[in-house]
């Protein structure tokens, strides 16, 4: 809980502003998070690290020399946008490329990856590390589908590490890809945490009792059992970590990195008792400690509990996990060369682009079309935002019709900015698709963004597109929305709208239908196929939980998506 009396909108945002003017020798302030005071040189790859807020020193607080280049920094527990992203990116994107790494959630991967293909367009090379430490959040055999906690501490490490010994985009992604893949963690929780500014916890763990393999935000984990001591709990923990030693280390010569973390509000006093237990099991097993911490790494705003990581070195990512840092969070050595101090640097120059004035005058006719295509949109969103909000109220948070009606104007507005600068059919969609996932935020917004982009992209290469490249852009938007998304037909998603679009689009033009004939028949299919979204149940997004509950109603994402399609293919006046 909070003590202070606060707004909860702007929480995230002042703790970092007020993080930045308590650190000012390790960062600095920047639009969508902090990046690293000490300037980073000509050459040397950035490195960016991320996640929602909470969980301090997880992520600003680890951003200096040796360690992170910068931070993005969500709201509580939630994901950056996309658009954080690429302005954080582009403020320490020195010409050798960037690595993004962060813990492995749908929501991250999501939005750092929608901002790594926007950075990328810029011409930057951009490498995407996930975190995947988690032991108890799916089995071994399956690492991908790993969520990402405490280890990220050793990952994080290694890459700034790598990145100020000057090593290229190549080789730090691949020694961050092998710390990862040498890092396991389990921890247990014995409370919940309660959001800023709220009066009940986001979860409960019952009294008397400890969860094990509890995530960070109260995922559920491997099981539940009664409070034990610390010899007990270190057992229980090193017998389910160190099976999973990996494969590249031998048995007779096991060296660790030994974290020991604790969640908020579990005493180092407590900790140091079960760091003992720990550190004495290790020597009996013949693992040998090679260096460790014990404190507060990654925590989940109040929650009572701890994690044990064990980070296995080889030679090689001992030498980086040795190597000097300076972050406001974990330092050790120093640095035989000095740099000196700079202040950041305003990462874009998107704000020229959003001074100039907008002259409908000097537009083309089809630039004409296109507008008042995406117009039409807009004013169906404002007519259904009230209907998805209800809808998305069923089995998710409601905020589908407000993000929607956010997304659309935002994308308007750049798209009419574009056309004024006498971009393309391509481009104009794909500055529309970055405004909307800046603009429209949540689930719904970064695939929206992603599928413009996705769309534009492909209408790029097509200066005068004809039918069949219509029908290839929206099929290029389909294949985003699923890639971002991992959705099949059947999940009960926007792509259960979109799939169908995509078949009759192509099925009808295969048919000898016009374009506009076509265009509208496949946008009344989406419709229905929106509609029959009422029988599926929901296997993917926040709506999964509580899927039973959206039985007989629609997909409000599917249901934005079908009224777009049908407003946009209107016959233009
Ligand atoms: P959030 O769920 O973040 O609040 P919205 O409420 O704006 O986002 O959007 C919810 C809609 O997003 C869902 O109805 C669904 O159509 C779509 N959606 C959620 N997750 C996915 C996914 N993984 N793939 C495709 N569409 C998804
Ligand atoms: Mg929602």
């Amino acid at each position: 809980m909070s003590y202070l009396l606060l707004d909860p909108a702007d929480f995230a945002g002042k703790a970092i502003d007020g993080f930045a003017a308590a650190h000012p020798r390790h960062v600095s302030r920047i639009e969508g998070g902090v990046m690293r005071r000490a300037a980073l040189p000509p050459g040397q790859v950035g490195v960016v690290v991320g996640g929602g807020s909470g969980h301090y020193p997880a992520f600003a607080g680890l951003v200096g020399r040796g360690m992170a280049s910068a931070a993005v920094c969500g709201n509580i527990f939630a994901s950056p946008s996309a658009g954080q992203v690429v302005r954080v990116g582009s403020a320490v994107e020195r010409g050798a490329g960037l690595l993004l790494t962060f813990g492995n959630y749908a929501g991250d991967v999501l939005h750092f990856s929608l901002g790594a293909e926007r950075l990328r367009r810029r011409g930057i090379d951009v490498r995407i590390v996930t975190v995947t430490d988690d032991i108890a959040s799916a089995p071994a055999d399956h690492p991908e589908l790993r969520r990402g906690i405490a280890g990220g501490l050793a990952v994080y490490k290694v890459a700034g590490a790598a990145a100020e010994a000057g090593l290229a985009l190549d080789e730090v992604e691949r020694l961050t890809q092998k710390a990862n893949a040498h890092t396991r963690t389990l921890g247990v929780a014995f409370s919940g945490c309660t959001l800023p500014g709220a009066s009940n916890p986001l979860f409960e763990v019952p009294d008397g009792r400890m969860a094990i393999g509890m995530g960070l935000h109260g995922e559920p984990g491997l099981s539940e059992g009664p409070l034990t001591d610390a010899d007990t709990l270190a057992t229980m923990l090193l017998d389910r970590l160190l099976p999973e030693r990996p494969a590249d280390i031998p048995a007779d010569r096991q060296r660790v990195v030994v974290l020991l973390n604790g969640l908020g509000t579990f005493k180092y006093e407590e900790l140091f008792v079960l760091f003992a237990a720990v550190s004495q099991q290790l020597q009996q097993a013949g693992v040998v400690m090679a260096d460790c911490e014990c404190g507060e790494l990654v925590t989940s705003l109040d929650m009572a509990g701890v994690s044990l990581t064990l980070f296995w070195v080889d030679e090689e990512l001992e030498g980086f996990w040795n190597a000097a840092a300076d972050s406001a969070a974990y330092r050790r050595g120093s640095f035989t060369s000095s740099l000196p101090a700079t202040s950041a640097e305003q990462p874009d120059g998107r704000q020229a682009e959003l001074d100039t004035t907008f002259e409908p005058s000097a537009l083309t006719p089809s630039q004409r079309t296109l507008l008042a295509r995406i117009e039409a949109v807009e004013e169906a969103l404002n007519t259904h935002a009230e209907e998805l909000g209800r809808l998305d109220a069923i089995a998710g948070d409601g905020d589908h019709g407000l993000g929607m009606v956010r997304g659309i104007r935002g994308a308007r507005e750049s798209a009419s900015r574009a056309m004024e600068r006498g971009c393309g059919i391509g481009d104009v969609l794909m500055e529309a698709g970055e405004a909307w996932s800046d603009h429209g935020g949540g689930t719904s917004g970064a695939l929206w963004g992603g599928a413009l982009l996705a769309a534009g992209q492909a209408l790029a290469e097509a200066p005068a597109p004809e039918a069949t490249d219509i029908a290839a852009a929206f099929e290029a938007a389909l294949e985003a929305v699923m890639q971002l998304g991992h959705a099949v037909p059947g999940d009960k998603t926007m792509v259960d709208a979109l799939q169908p679009f995509s078949v009759q689009l192509q099925a009808r033009l295969r048919a000898g239908a016009d374009l506009q004939q076509a265009l509208q028949e496949a946008a009344s299919a989406a419709l229905t196929a929106a509609q029959s979204t009422a029988d599926l149940l929901p296997k993917l997004g926040r709506a999964r939980t509580h899927g039973h509950r959206s039985l007989g109603h629609p997909d409000p994402g599917a249901m934005s998506l079908a009224h777009c399609l049908v407003a946009a293919t209107r016959e233009p006046t």
